[in-house]
Parts: structure tokens; C-alpha cells; sequence
């Protein structure tokens, strides 16, 4: 079984590390304006990182752990809209 380090290996090539984790996770007070431009921004940071596809995988795995911001390249509406798709193809599957 692995390590939660193991496990997590991957976001020590994030694109985002380092970066003002306001971009990922606009804060509340903002206003939707802003926090759609920061969401813009970060999903363009996202395009050129090399785990996104581990990233967007752990953020669908995780309901728990995420429930706000971008992940893999995606807003986390798109994460639940996702999560629900991934849902529904499981059930109809059986
Ligand atoms: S895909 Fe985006 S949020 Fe995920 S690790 Fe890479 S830069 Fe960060």
C-alpha cells in the first residue's frame, strides 16, 4: 500500500508551488468578477503543468479534501459536474 507521501509525489511538480494560492482559491470577498478573472488565470497556469492529470484525478478521488478551487485545470464546478458524470457511468456500468 502506499504512503500518503508516495501518493502525493506528484504536487512536488506542481505548476502552482509557490504561486498565490488566491488564484486557486479566490477568496469569498472578492466579488464574481474577480474571482472568475483569478480562475481564468489559474487554469492558464494549470495548461503548462506537468500533473495535471494526477491533480484532476485526485481532486475528483477526494470530495472530502476538495471542495472549492481549480484543480487539474478545472473549476471545481467542472470538478463536481465531473464527479456526478463519473457517478452516473458507474451505476449504468453494472
Ligand atoms: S494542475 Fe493546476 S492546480 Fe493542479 S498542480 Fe498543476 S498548476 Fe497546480
Amino acid at each position: 500500500m502506499l504512503t500518503q507521501m508516495q501518493q502525493n509525489k506528484w504536487r512536488l511538480e506542481a505548476e502552482c508551488v509557490g504561486m498565490d494560492s488566491d488564484l486557486f482559491f479566490p477568496p469569498p470577498y472578492i466579488g464574481e468578477e474577480k474571482k472568475y478573472e483569478y480562475e481564468r488565470i489559474a487554469i492558464s497556469i494549470c495548461s503548462a503543468c506537468l500533473v495535471k492529470d494526477e491533480c484532476l484525478a485526485y481532486a475528483l478521488s477526494d470530495p472530502v479534501m476538495v471542495t472549492e478551487g481549480v484543480w487539474g485545470g478545472h473549476t471545481y464546478k467542472e470538478i463536481k459536474s465531473m464527479r456526478r458524470r463519473r457517478k452516473y457511468v458507474k451505476k449504468t456500468d453494472r
